[in-house]
């Protein structure tokens, strides 16, 4: 068995991406499956609560093209065995692996073992399957292979907004249509809606998974659009993350714990400190119990944002929750105050230079220049996150430059 072949029937790692997908243009994605129902009354698609979401195929279905496209007219060509995609839209022959195909090698390896006396190993054929399978379809699947990534349906988060009720006239292409007295009305999810992002990878390489953020990264530049109506400016999302979390199989001890989990945000935070350089010397206020004090910077420093929910989130699981705050921090409250802990927390700390004030808000400081243009748009992730996005990133761009 070549166990270097990530098939799902070997579970080696498992990556999870959680963040949350904003839209940023209307959004409509028809109840009628199409995404693009032409008529009047065209719905949009919701739970059975009655909330409208994002069915998880959607975006799988935006980000799998994209991925084709790239790989298509990008560097992979060249040398198929690398980075390629095949096309399966534009018929079955132009499929990197045809049903025949698939049963060809089937059929093979059952002479094979026939020959040896042995039983057929489906393993073999898997792999096989693999090797002549693109780079596309490994990753999102085909008719021969799983999808070793999973979108899940998107959720609403938080309230369930207002849709919008929209014309269908509005270009020039239209009034034809409305000349000819079609009219059609379509109903749509407001700019500014949040949904819960969440993605699974499975048995994924770094460099697939920089794929994945990258595509994401196009999304959010506004390249792809979700749902119908693309052309006309619908289905523009911005997306940000706030945790991708690495699970891997402890292969060398099976009697140790059967997960380890390695928090991939913590490792990087802690990796660029070298000993003999606290980063956190002179940033930690001076009262109460110093240790303490230190566990909420960290938490701090690894938030995607400045945020005392998150905050106070995180802290609850360290037991450093609000009632026993005032006196671990020295923070000199009385009783009445103690809801403003929170507030009093992160003032102090915007004191000691560990974090700046931005309005109503508070942020990171900027370490240095290089790193300004990413830590001030608000969306960007946070250092720690930026870094393990830039280790997948990174292994996905070395493969790109291999292949070319
Ligand atoms: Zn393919």
């Amino acid at each position: 068995m070549n166990t270097s072949i990530p098939l799902l029937d070997t579970f080696q790692s498992r990556v999870r991406l959680e963040g949350v997908l904003t839209t940023w243009t209307a959004l409509h994605i028809g109840a009628g499956g199409s995404g693009d129902a032409l008529g009047t009354d065209s719905p949009v698609v919701r739970t059975a609560a009655g909330d409208p979401y994002i069915p998880g195929s959607s975006l799988k279905g935006v980000l799998r093209s994209a991925a084709e496209a790239l790989f298509r007219g990008g560097a992979g060509q060249a040398s198929r065995r690398t980075l390629w995609s095949c096309d399966p839209i534009a018929g079955k022959n132009r499929a990197c692996l045809t049903h025949e195909r698939s049963e060809k090698l089937r059929t093979e390896e059952e002479e094979r073992a026939k020959l040896a006396g042995r039983d057929p190993d489906s393993r073999k054929v898997a792999e096989a399957i693999w090797e002549e399978s693109c780079t596309v379809c490994r990753l999102f699947g085909s008719l021969a292979l799983a999808s070793r990534v999973r979108f899940a349906d998107l959720p609403l988060r938080g309230e369930s907004p207002l849709l919008e009720l929209r014309n269908g006239v509005g270009i020039d292409r239209d009034k034809e249509l409305a000349a000819r007295g079609v009219l059609y009305d379509f109903e749509a999810v407001p700019p500014e809606t949040p949904f819960d992002l969440r993605v699974t990878m499975d048995n994924p390489t770094e460099a697939e998974v920089g794929l994945l953020i990258y595509l994401f990264q196009e999304l959010n530049a506004g390249n792809l659009a979700l749902g119908g109506k693309g052309s006309r400016g619908l289905g523009r999302v911005r997306v940000e993350w706030n945790t991708i979390e690495e699970v891997r199989l402890a292969k060398e001890n099976p009697f140790a714990k059967l997960l380890s989990r390695r928090d991939l945000l913590a490792a990087s935070a802690a990796a660029p400190a070298t000993p003999q350089e606290d980063p956190l010397a002179g940033k930690i206020p001076t009262t109460g119990d110093a240790e303490a004090w230190r566990i909420l910077a960290e938490i701090l420093l690894a938030l995607p944002k400045i945020d005392k929910g998150l905050l106070a989130e995180k802290a609850g699981d360290k037991a450093l929750k609000k009632n026993v705050l005032n006196e671990k921090l020295g923070l000199g409250l009385d009783e009445k105050k103690w809801t403003k802990s929170w507030d009093v927390v992160l003032e102090r700390f915007a004191a000691t230079g560990l974090i700046v004030r931005k309005g109503e808000d508070y942020a990171l400081p900027l370490p240095d220049p290089t790193e300004a243009a990413v830590e001030s748009d608000d969306t960007a992730p946070s250092g720690a996150l930026q870094r393990v996005i830039d280790v997948y990133v990174g292994a996905m761009a070395k493969l790109w430059e291999g292949a070319s």
